[in-house]
């Protein structure tokens, strides 16, 4: 599977266990760029929903969510990680580098 790609240089060097690790309090770097990266706070807890949505049904009272608590907290926890990886933006406080460069003229 590729990497996913920084926000400031734009090369694909987050690998997904660096994009797994990453949150709103741990940053990471990108090997390439160096640029400090991190996730903002309101999609990554959005992302974390489906964790709580099996606990919540069986504990409302579902029987059928009872009988099946650790296959839908299993579900949820899948459900998370792939939003993680493919939904949560990685952001930078630095600004994105422009694609072509422009050319400088001395002097
Ligand atoms: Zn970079």
């Amino acid at each position: 599977m590729e990497n996913f790609a920084c926000p400031h240089c734009r090369k694909k060097t987050i690998s997904i266990p660096k994009k797994l690790l990453v949150s709103p309090l741990i940053t990471i770097y990108c090997p390439n760029c160096n640029a400090q990266l991190r996730t903002s706070w309101v999609p990554s807890l959005l992302a974390l929903a489906p964790l709580y949505v099996g606990l919540v049904l069986s504990r409302l009272g579902f029987e059928i969510a009872q009988r099946m608590d650790w296959l839908l907290y299993l579900c949820g926890v899948v459900a998370a990680f792939f939003l993680y990886l493919f939904f949560v933006p990685l952001v930078t406080n630095v600004e994105p580098l422009k694609s072509a460069p422009e050319s400088k003229t001395p002097g």
